[in-house]
């Protein structure tokens, strides 16, 4: 045997060493544990949340592979995985809960109190516990469409506590990939949905999946748009995808009585919320807010993708190669396009 062959196949990684740099490393590919797999990353989505990091908006422990958005294939199971093979192609969650604190004991996985962040897809190889890998069932599901999952999963949790009824009408604001989405997910619970934004070419793409009434937030005041809409009533419910406490305190006097509202964007900086006390009680509304989400939303979110019920290919602009990761990163914090995806192993993996 030569020596090559014996050593540890190695793979590329890039890791935020500080906000605004990413390096390339070459370190050993992970080898899985009894209880894990280890996936070939094909595609992996830039998030927000990511974004924020390397704008140094959001302070975590640096370096880091982050990418938290990724589907690939199984290349090994650990020796207690039965259900998994290699081969498979798969979608991850790329955050592990503890399973045994209060909020994963009772629904809440997604407020897991001790959760653990092994390294993201901005990768060759992950490796994961095998209960964070979903198989995708379907042959023509392609891995850019799987890699939705995760951002999906956290709309599908924003959606479930509205508590929409079919015929209602909801009102999302920010249409972006997560607005289209929500957008989506409320037209499969039945809801009438108005979309508003600042940005045509966002509004049309909204249209062409579904939207029922788009607004042009800049061109038309909010409330009186809503109002044309729903017949003066207001609507049932609101999803605020655009992290600015002015447009939550406008979205909710949108809402009709006993109108719901998901604060789904966080705020940063803070920045407290101006709103009167008397249109809640008076309106009986609900503020709510929702963030991540569990792996039942995970389960549902890749259904809604593997049936076509969620499209989420029309929301990629730009596709990259993991090595321009700065360039992905830069178009995402200067709002260019929709989804920005990083292509890793690409379809061959
Ligand atoms: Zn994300
Ligand atoms: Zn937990």
């Amino acid at each position: 045997m030569s020596e090559s062959t014996l050593r540890t196949p190695s793979m590329q990684s890039m890791w935020l060493v500080e906000p605004g740099r990413f390096e390339r490393r070459e370190i050993p590919r992970p080898a899985p544990g009894p209880d894990e797999v280890l996936i070939q990353i094909a595609f992996v989505g830039i998030c927000p949340w990511d974004a924020r990091v390397y704008a140094g908006k959001k302070s975590v422990p640096l370096p880091r592979v982050m990418g938290h958005e990724a589907a690939g294939r199984i290349v090994e199971v650990g020796s207690d995985v039965r259900h998994l093979k290699p081969g498979q192609r798969v979608a991850a969650d790329f955050i592990v809960k503890c399973g045994a604190c209060d909020p994963c004991r009772t629904g809440r996985a997604n407020r897991c109190q001790h959760p653990r962040f092994p390294n993201g897809a901005y990768e060759e190889f992950a490796v994961l516990p095998q209960r964070n890998i979903m198989p995708l069932v379907a042959e023509s599901t392609s891995y850019r469409a799987a890699a939705f999952m995760e951002p999906l999963a956290c709309v599908v949790r924003g959606q479930k506590m509205l508590r929409l009824a079919p015929g209602e009408w909801e009102l999302v604001v920010g249409a972006g990939p997560i607005g289209i989405m929500h957008m989506q997910v409320a037209r499969r619970y039945g809801a009438r949905v108005i979309v508003a934004d600042l940005i045509d070419e966002r509004l049309e793409l909204a249209r062409s999946l579904g939207a029922d009434v788009v607004v042009n937030s800049g061109q038309a005041k909010l409330k009186d748009a809503v109002l044309a809409a729903t017949g003066g009533a207001g609507v049932d419910a609101a999803v605020v995808a655009v992290g600015a406490s002015p447009l939550v305190v406008e979205a909710a006097d949108c809402l009709a009585a006993g109108g719901r509202l998901n604060i789904f964007a966080g705020i940063y900086p803070v920045d407290p919320l101006n709103i009167d006390p008397n249109l809640i009680h008076y309106k009986e509304l609900v503020l709510t807010g929702s963030a991540d989400s569990t792996p039942e939303d995970m389960r549902d979110a890749l259904r809604y993708i593997e049936s076509g019920e969620v499209l989420v290919e029309p929301l990629i602009s730009h596709v990259l190669p993991l090595d321009c990761l700065d360039d992905g990163f830069q178009l995402v914090l200067n709002r260019v396009g929709m989804k920005i995806m990083a292509e890793v192993g690409g379809d061959a993996v």
